[in-house]
């Protein structure tokens, strides 16, 4: 490993770690303004779900916004680990080297170009 993939290494662990404190931060925000809701009497409670129709969409949008969050954190703590153990970078499909710009726009992705495009023509076949 030379000294520019060390660098290399360290841009995108602080960039993941920027991402992260993102994504945390807004879930914090989230929190409180649920929090709010339930203050102000606006929370609504399961057992009253049923009778409200079209008004639970909010809430439906809210958990899958936990959900998608979720799983992007996920991605970004896989992607420090990998940082951490050395196989970041490195594509877990044909084992190739990741490009830096692929790297800046996603950098939590553990397939190259290629393999990604593959996946997404066999996913497009199976469904
Ligand atoms: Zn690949």
């Amino acid at each position: 490993m030379t000294a520019k993939d060390l660098e290399d290494l360290e841009y995108f662990k602080s960039l993941l770690l920027e991402k992260r404190t993102e994504v945390l931060q807004s879930k914090v925000i989230e929190m409180s303004a649920v929090e709010q809701n339930a203050n102000s009497g606006l929370l609504k409670y399961p057992t009253h779900l049923a009778d409200l129709g079209s008004d639970t969409w909010g809430q439906d949008l809210s958990s899958y916004f936990n959900a998608r969050t979720g799983k992007y954190l996920k991605h970004l703590d896989d992607a420090l680990r990998r940082i951490e153990n050395g196989s970041y970078s490195i594509c877990v499909d044909c084992g190739g080297k990741i490009h830096r710009e692929r790297l800046e726009v996603v950098p939590h992705t553990r397939y190259c170009i290629s393999c990604k495009a593959k996946n997404r023509r066999k996913l497009s076949i199976k469904f």
